[in-house]
């Protein structure tokens, strides 16, 4: 009995989960149940275009097949832990766990364009930018191709509806899980999954150079964000400790040629600091780094953190810093202020609910 009893258990914990799984493994999973291959498809086609949480609602299947599927496989593994709506309806947070234990977030954003979902790849950040809520709970694990695949059909079901784009700006550096988010965006850009087009993704980096390179034969069209925050090596090791070991010109150098060999414009973050990174000094030597460079600047006012000493620029300095990268012939947008009241700020709802009890909230 004790035998069978750790065979079952054994069983029930080693079930695949459906979403780490290659379409060629759900083929030859569902073969070894017996039915046909083209099963597969149908249940790809519940999983990624009508976004089901469950084997029961997969109508067109047999109810046995169901059934089997059910002992077979894991369909999910994030719960909706709390969601968070901005005012106005310009952003929702979601908050998904394990066991009920906040793991990680996910942001939905609406813009004129349409919807866009912005993933997280790991929980918590091992990079430990020093403006950035994510370094306050440190670095967990990264997440699976699965679980980051989740994230974004998650905000699918919620809505009812297919989010037009995916960004990967939420806590974690993609390029540290480079594999699994390679992994999530071949999956999610197949025909016979969501069919995303991969120029309707993108992916933000804090700047690790090797990866930038491989990014631009791996990536297959999708476009890459350099989060850069700083126009010279002594401001920008202060901000961001990785800039150590890969300084702003060897990251440029890897910007340049993601840019020349996938001929895509990219994007350059840079968010501003009050005092730190937002003088006139500054947007002049950053004109000068992106010269020649087919880019565009994305200026993004520092979102507040409870807890830490920064500050956002005032209005006009916005303006001004934005005024000189455009006299210099740079492209350059504000980012609206999204999600900054409903703290959709990387990990920051993540960050309140686990510190929720402790004194300084
Ligand atoms: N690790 C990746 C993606 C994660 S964060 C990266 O570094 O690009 C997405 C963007 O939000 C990055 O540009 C990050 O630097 C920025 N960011 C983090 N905390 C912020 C805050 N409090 N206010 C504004 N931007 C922030």
């Amino acid at each position: 009995m004790k035998g069978l009893d750790s065979q079952v258990e054994g069983q029930t914990n080693s079930r695949p989960y459906l979403l780490d799984l290659s379409v060629g493994d759900l083929k030859t999973l569902i073969e070894g149940l017996g039915e046909r291959p083209y099963r597969a498809n149908q249940v790809l086609a519940w999983v990624y275009r009508r976004f089901v949480s469950s084997f029961s609602e997969m109508t067109d299947l047999p109810v046995a097949f169901r059934t089997r599927l059910e002992e077979t496989l894991v369909i999910n593994r994030l719960d909706l832990v709390a969601t968070q709506e901005e005012e106005g309806g310009w952003s929702k947070k979601f908050l998904w766990g394990e066991d009920r234990k906040p793991l990680v977030e996910s942001v939905l954003l609406r813009y004129k364009y349409g919807l866009t979902g912005c993933v997280s790849t790991q929980v918590g950040c091992p990079v430990g930018c020093v403006f950035c809520a994510s370094r306050v709970l440190g670095f967990q694990r990264n997440l699976s191709r699965g679980e980051i695949i989740e994230e974004f059909l998650g905000m699918c079901r919620d809505q009812g509806e297919r989010l037009g784009h995916l960004v990967f700006m939420g806590t974690g550096e993609p390029f540290l899980n480079y594999d699994e988010v390679l992994a999530a965006i071949d999956m999610l850009c197949r025909k016979d999954t969501y069919g995303i087009s991969r120029r309707k993704i993108t992916v933000s980096t804090v700047g690790i150079p090797e990866a930038i390179e491989n990014f631009a034969k791996d990536g297959g069209g999708a476009k890459l964000a350099l989060s850069l925050h700083a126009s010279k090596d002594e401001t920008r090791d202060k901000l961001i400790p990785l800039n150590r070991a890969y300084p702003i010109g060897r990251v440029m150098e890897a910007l340049r040629h993601y840019a020349e060999v996938t001929g895509q414009r990219v994007t350059v973050e840079y968010m501003l600091l009050k005092g730190i990174n937002d003088g006139r000094e500054d947007a002049l030597r950053l004109s000068g780094l992106l010269a020649g460079l087919d880019c565009l600047v994305n200026l993004i006012p520092w979102n507040e953190v409870p807890g830490l000493e920064f500050e956002p620029p005032g209005k006009s300095r916005v303006a001004e810093f934005k005024a000189i990268l455009e006299r210099n012939r740079i492209k350059v947008t504000v980012r609206r202020k999204l999600g900054g009241n409903i703290e959709a700020a990387c990990g920051q709802l993540r960050r309140r609910t686990v510190l929720s009890d402790s004194p300084d909230r």
